[in-house]
């Protein structure tokens, strides 16, 4: 059996910036206490317990706003997605003390829908309904930006004639390569007119050209990542739908299922941008093993062990 390790893989830059600025928030005594993370620092739950055990408290909830009211006193720290203007004004209402982990790449989409609001743009949004950084971008001018989720959302748009005049299209920063360039095609079949402004950040898209060419040829691809996480999730669909291999999405070693890797010949394996090394560290020092093992497959430990 040959192991095939996909690089890159794994934390992003911003991903690491955030759990190192939540992990010295932990750390400075100076800040008013309690400490709170506004939502998941990132979407997944190794990371999360990571601050936990430093004493920061993760509050979650259905949108930004609606966690921030469960908070009176004391430090929030803004997550790696960013947030809207409202949900930062209303912690400076509150006199909260604000720590912001939001990722550059993030940041820049907010400026970049700001300015072509300035400059008259009414904006399609590509992203994830539900997901924590379209509700921080679409904030950002919640009347002039609307979200599109796929090819039929665009086809269903029901603009008023002004509204085209200047259109503009961006996109969340995690999405799929090939499902936005379908979305982004679709929008300009409709409105030729449409400046592109493509925000894929750089992180995912190496993650995600990396499986597509890596894993071709692999009886199975093994992602490692949360199952809540965008960027995670697309690389199993790149695996499958672009490299052309089965994939088996897990969040750590005791997840794996126990068959999955009998007779296969090429096991790939990767992992998205928010999951610890050491959770996939563990998936393939067990899967080499394995692969060095002509018997019937070892118990598993568990995850953490
Ligand atoms: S996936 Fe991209 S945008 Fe998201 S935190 Fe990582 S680098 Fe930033």
């Amino acid at each position: 059996m040959k192991v095939i390790k996909i690089a890159p893989r794994g934390y992003c830059y911003g991903v690491v910036d955030a759990m190192q600025i939540a992990r010295e928030a932990a750390k400075n005594p100076d800040l008013p206490r309690p400490i709170y993370i506004i939502g998941l620092i990132v979407h997944n739950r190794f990371a999360v317990q990571e601050l936990t055990d430093l004493g920061l408290i993760t509050l979650d909830g259905p949108d930004r706003a609606a966690i921030l009211d469960q908070v009176q006193e004391g430090t929030v720290i803004f997550t790696a997605h960013g947030v809207s203007p409202a949900v930062k004004e209303r912690a400076r209402e509150r006199g909260l003390h604000i720590i912001d982990a939001t990722c550059p790449d993030v940041t820049k989409t907010h400026d970049l829908v700001k300015d072509l609001v300035a400059q008259g743009y009414t904006i399609l949004y590509v992203g994830k309904k539900g997901h924590p950084e379209p509700e921080g971008v679409i904030g950002e001018a919640p009347n002039d930006v609307f979200l599109v989720e796929t090819v039929a959302d665009v086809a269903a748009l029901d603009l008023p004639a002004e509204r085209t005049a200047k259109l503009a299209i961006t996109t969340q920063t995690t999405l799929s390569q090939w499902d936005t360039r379908a979305v982004i095609d679709a929008a300009r079949a409709r409105f030729p007119h449409i400046a592109v402004y493509n925000e894929i950040c750089r992180a995912t898209q190496v993650r995600q050209e990396a499986v597509a060419t890596q894993a071709q040829g692999a009886d199975l691809t093994i992602v490692v990542g949360d199952p809540r996480s965008n960027n995670t999730n697309r690389l199993a669909q790149v695996a499958e739908e672009i490299a052309g291999s089965p994939a088996v999405r897990i969040e750590s070693l005791a997840d794996l299922p126990p068959d999955v890797l009998q007779g296969k010949e090429r096991i790939a394996i990767t992992s998205g941008a928010s999951t610890p090394s050491q959770i996939t560290r563990e998936v393939i020092r067990y899967v080499e093993a394995q692969a060095q093992t002509a018997g019937p497959a070892e118990e598993k430990p568990n995850a953490g062990e």
